[in-house]
């Protein structure tokens, strides 16, 4: 028996949307000059407007970042510098409810994830780094660990908040001054997060944020005064702003892209399997790095695993995502549409086999249907490139050996997944994996206290954890 879904909304009416925004410079909101919309991807309504920083802005973000790590951040003690993380932490957790609204608006991923993933996770960020604060010294990172000065720090759309809290929580932990650029696409939780280090009176300069597009991101990257680059986003930005500073004394960390391996032995547990391949690919619309986007099948229980993730996927609901019932969401953009749109069209003329349930796309904003294609082998571009949708590859293999040697092959090296009941398989397949992450019997489960990060194309250093830590810290390396 199946049973019809009421449509179960949240409201709008907690959070207030601002008509046009400016700069958080100095602790101060400081109106932009140039400004460009921001939209909700489920209905293409526009949001608010935009300000685009130019040379201007990020030399003064920069400035009040530098006056704020002399003046005051560099001399405060971690026990107080843990206080104002607490308060940020405890804020993010009072406010939550009105950050996953915001969220949901502005990116398109399902109120459900906001509200149960994204926030809580930003909060777990600052208490956990707020735990550190005082406690540098027994990290095992030297025995007076000293901050980097000022950090600039880049951020992508796909997890907006999140991304903020992995950047921000360890830079302040460890005494350092921030200057944050938000993705264009998704500019309104950071723009609201400033309102909480208001409220936290965290010290003006602290933190500061400025929006705007990748010339922005070039300036904060190219910029004298910035001691620190910290950048999520595409391997191809990552790529340049490697060789930007390069001649340079920056020390720099890259969360780039990443091609995931989930591989599936012929012991492992198929229904608990399938909710993990689910969870792999189609979370947060299969906009994730370290998504479980090349799903590795063994030869024998291909057919039965393939039938019960179809009929799993035949009850994913796609739509509007402030339903609270919603599991998969909008496209954040047109320009990723498109893109996850080319790629599934190379799939076809390479000659794998797509498949997706029926079901009805919403008529405004930017949808694609949850699809699977098979017959894929390791040559073609949908299990080379990074796809960043709701699009999983299905490949298979005969034998363990033959399982790892596809898993690797490939220019990234972020995460990898490995589903099995006998322990001594799975974990002798975990230490061959190239990844970063390596999940067993699951997958995309996050943890402050867990560095994440990857090889290859997939990035330098680590975030999260005590590696995590290193990064923003003189002397000892991010990895
Ligand atoms: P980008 O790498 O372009 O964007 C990430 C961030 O960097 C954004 O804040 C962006 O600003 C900024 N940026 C862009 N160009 C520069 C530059 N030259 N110097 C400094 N900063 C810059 O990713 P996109 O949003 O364009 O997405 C493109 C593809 O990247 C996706 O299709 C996906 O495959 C991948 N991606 C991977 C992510 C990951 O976590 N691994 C996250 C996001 C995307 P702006 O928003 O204005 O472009």
């Amino acid at each position: 028996m199946s049973f019809e879904y009421a449509p179960a909304p949240e409201s709008r009416a907690i959070t207030t949307i601002k008509p046009k925004y400016g700069h958080f410079i100095g602790g101060k909101f400081v109106a932009g000059s140039k400004h460009f919309p921001t939209i909700n991807p489920a209905t293409e309504e526009v949001l608010s407007q935009i300000a685009l920083a130019g040379k201007t802005e990020v030399d003064a973000a920069v400035k009040a970042a530098r006056k704020a790590y002399t003046s005051t951040w560099s001399k405060t003690s971690g026990k107080e510098r843990g206080k104002y993380l607490f308060r940020i932490a405890r804020i993010l957790q009072e406010r939550a409810r009105e950050f996953a609204v915001l969220e949901t608006l502005d990116n398109g991923k399902p109120i459900r994830e906001s509200r149960d993933t994204d926030i809580p996770l930003a909060a777990a960020h600052f208490f956990y780094h707020a735990g550190w604060a005082d406690k540098l010294e027994y990290a095992g990172l030297g025995s007076s660990p000293k901050p980097l000065g000022v950090a600039g720090q880049i951020i992508p759309w796909n997890f907006p908040l999140l991304m903020l809290a992995w950047k921000v929580a360890p830079a302040l932990a460890t005494g350092n001054t921030v200057v944050l650029k938000p993705a264009e696409s998704t500019s309104l939780t950071a723009l609201l997060f400033a309102e909480v280090c208001q409220q936290a009176e965290l010290p003006a300069g602290v933190v500061n944020i400025v929006t705007g597009d990748g010339t922005t991101g070039a300036l904060i990257v190219n910029h004298p005064g910035i001691d620190k680059i910290a950048f999520t986003g595409s391997t191809e930005v990552g790529k340049i702003i490697a060789r930007s500073v390069a001649p340079t004394k920056k020390s720099v960390t890259l969360e780039l892209g990443g091609k995931g391996a989930n591989i599936v032995f012929e012991d492992a547990a198929i229904d608990e399997t399938v909710e993990g391949i689910i969870d792999g690919i189609f979370f947060n619309q299969g906009h994730v790095c370290c998504a479980g986007s090349r799903l590795l099948l063994q030869e024998n229980i291909a057919e039965e695993v393939l039938h019960k993730l179809k009929k799993r996927m035949e009850k994913i609901r796609v739509g509007d995502p402030m339903d609270k019932n919603t599991d998969v969401g909008a496209i954040n953009s047109k320009e990723q549409l498109t893109k996850i749109v080319e790629l599934a069209k190379v799939g076809d003329a390479e000659g794998g086999q797509r498949w997706s349930p029926a079901c009805e796309l919403p008529k405004k904003g930017y949808w694609f249907a949850p699809t699977i294609f098979t017959g894929v082998t390791s040559a073609h571009r949908i299990a080379r490139e990074e796809i960043f949708g709701p699009v999983l590859s299905v490949l298979t293999f005969r034998t363990p050996q033959e399982a790892i040697e596809k898993a690797n092959n490939t220019p990234f090296g972020l995460s990898a997944g490995v589903w099995g009941e006998k322990g001594s398989r799975t974990l002798w397949a975990a230490q061959q994996l190239r990844a970063g992450v390596i999940w067993t019997n699951s997958f995309n489960k996050f943890d402050p206290t867990s560095p994440f990060g990857g090889y290859k194309e997939s990035g330098w250093g680590r975030e999260g954890g005590r590696h995590g830590l290193a990064a923003y810290l003189k002397g000892v390396s991010g990895e």
